[in-house]
């Protein structure tokens, strides 16, 4: 999608910290951390919310992105104290960015219930 930040981000046209990539999905630092470790995980083709995964997708990304989540949380050392991982679905969800993301948060004592 043209003027997806993300899909940008992608193609390369925008730079971003990358701390994994592959061929179906790739990982960059977020650009306003609410967390000192703050990944976001996306399917590098574009799928706009959790609600757009039909199964096909779901089996295309869904495997990789928590596997890469997995690694990503032992990279950052985040897995002894623990760490979160959400995905903002739609208004209500506080989504702002129409390209599906997964938050991987880490290195503080996470809060419940979230705003
Ligand atoms: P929210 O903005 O409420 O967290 P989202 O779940 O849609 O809603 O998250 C979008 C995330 O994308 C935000 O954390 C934001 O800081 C991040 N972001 C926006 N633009 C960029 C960018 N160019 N590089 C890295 N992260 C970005």
């Amino acid at each position: 999608m043209d003027s997806c930040i993300f899909c940008k981000i992608v193609r390369k046209d925008i730079p971003s910290e990358i701390v994994y990539e592959s061929e179906k999905v790739i990982a960059f630092r977020d650009v306003a951390p609410v967390a000192p470790n703050h990944i976001l995980v996306i399917p590098k083709e574009h799928v706009e919310s959790l609600n757009d995964l039909d199964d096909e997708k779901r089996k295309k990304f869904l495997p990789e992105i928590f596997e890469s989540i997995h690694e990503l949380a032992s990279k950052e050392n985040v897995m002894e104290d623990g760490y979160r991982v959400v995905t903002n679905c739609g208004k209500d969800g506080g989504q702002t960015v129409g390209h599906l993301h997964f938050h991987l948060l880490g290195g503080r004592e996470m809060q419940w219930p979230p705003g």
